[in-house]
C-alpha cells in the first residue's frame, strides 16, 4: 500500500497552478484531497478532473482568512473524508501596491511622476494584503486544521515560501518579508507541535512561470522582461521550475521517509539560491 493511502489532504489555495498540480499528485499517492480555494469553481474543476481519473477530491469555496469559512470548510470535509492528516499552505501572493517600480531609488526620483511607484509611494494597505494573505492566511488555516491532527500520527504540514524569504528580491518589499515570516513561522511551528507529533516544514520554490509572475517575466511576445533575463541568469540549471519539479519534496516532506525532519524550509529553484552571482 502506498505511504499515503486514504491520508486526507488538504490544500489551500488549491485551484492555482502549483498548488493544482500539488493536489493532482497527492491524489495519485491515494490521498482524499480537499482542494479550498477562494476561487470556487477554480477548486471545483481541480476537484472534478482528479475524480475523473479515479481519485478522492472534493473543492470547497474557503477564504483563508476568515475562521469561519474555514471552520465551515472543515466541517464539509470532515464529515465527507474524515480529518486532515496534511495541510499545504498553499494560498498566498503578492500584490502591485506592494511593489516599486524600480530596483533601486535615486534622487531624480524625487521629481513626482505618475507612472512611478518609489518606496515613498507603497500603499500601507497593499502591502498589509499581502502580509494578511501570506501570514495570517497560513496560521489561520494552521489553527483550524491542526486541531483535527492532535492525537493522531503521522500529520503534517507544509507551508509555502519562497526564495525572498532568504534574501530580500528586488521591487517586492512586502511579499518578501511575508515569505520570511512563513519561513520562521514555520520553524516556530515546528518547535511548538514538536511534543504532539506534527512535523512542519515548507517548500521555497524558486521560480516558476506561472499567472502571478507571467507579466513580471515575459513579455507579450513571449520573450524573457530584463527581470526574467536576470532570473535565468542566476539560476544556475539555466530556467524556470515546471509545478512538477515541487512534486517529489512534497511527497518526501508528507510521508513516513521524512519522519524525522521539521522545521526546514527546502529551496526547489534550480542552485538559485546557492549562487552568489560570480
Ligand atoms: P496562483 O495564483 O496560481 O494560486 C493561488 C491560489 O490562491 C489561487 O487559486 C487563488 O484563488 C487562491 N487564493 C487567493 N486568495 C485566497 C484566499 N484569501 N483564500 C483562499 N484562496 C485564495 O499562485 P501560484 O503561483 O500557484 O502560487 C502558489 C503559492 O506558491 C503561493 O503561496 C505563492 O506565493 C507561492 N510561490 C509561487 C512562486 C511562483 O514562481 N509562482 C514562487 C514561490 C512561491
Amino acid at each position: 500500500m502506498n505511504k499515503l493511502e486514504n491520508k486526507v489532504a488538504v490544500i489551500t489555495g488549491g485551484g492555482g497552478v502549483l498548488c493544482s498540480t500539488m493536489a493532482h499528485h497527492l491524489a495519485d499517492l491515494g490521498c482524499k484531497v480537499a482542494i479550498l480555494d477562494l476561487n470556487k469553481s477554480n477548486a471545483e474543476n481541480v476537484a472534478q478532473a482528479i475524480k475523473a481519473k479515479g481519485g478522492e477530491a472534493i473543492g470547497v469555496e474557503a477564504n483563508v482568512l476568515k475562521s469561519d469559512s474555514l471552520t465551515q470548510a472543515k466541517a464539509a470535509i470532515n464529515e465527507m473524508y474524515g480529518t486532515c492528516d496534511i495541510l499545504v499552505n498553499g494560498a498566498g501572493g503578492n500584490h502591485p501596491k506592494g511593489t516599486t517600480t524600480k530596483t533601486h531609488f535615486e534622487m531624480e526620483d524625487l521629481a513626482k511622476q505618475e507612472d512611478l511607484t518609489t518606496f515613498f509611494d507603497l500603499d500601507p494597505e497593499g502591502i498589509k494584503f499581502v502580509f494578511d494573505l501570506n501570514f495570517i492566511g497560513t496560521l489561520l488555516p494552521c489553527q483550524i486544521f491542526t486541531k483535527d491532527m492532535l492525537g493522531k500520527e503521522g500529520c503534517t504540514i507544509i507551508n509555502i515560501s519562497s526564495m525572498n524569504a532568504f534574501t530580500p528580491l528586488t521591487k517586492i518589499p512586502a511579499y518578501s518579508g511575508a515569505k520570511a515570516a512563513i519561513s520562521n513561522f514555520t520553524q516556530w511551528m515546528a518547535v511548538h507541535f514538536s511534543k504532539v507529533g506534527i512535523r512542519v516544514n515548507a517548500l521555497a520554490p524558486g521560480f516558476f512561470l506561472t499567472e502571478q509572475n507571467r507579466r513580471l517575466l515575459t513579455e507579450e511576445n513571449g520573450e524573457l522582461t530584463a527581470r526574467g533575463n536576470t532570473i535565468i541568469e542566476h539560476t544556475p540549471m539555466g530556467k524556470f521550475g515546471e509545478p512538477e519539479d515541487l512534486l517529489g519534496t512534497l511527497e518526501w516532506l508528507a510521508g513516513p521517509g521524512a519522519s524525522f525532519v521539521t522545521g526546514v524550509t527546502i529551496p526547489i529553484d534550480g542552485g538559485f539560491s546557492a549562487f552568489s552571482g560570480v
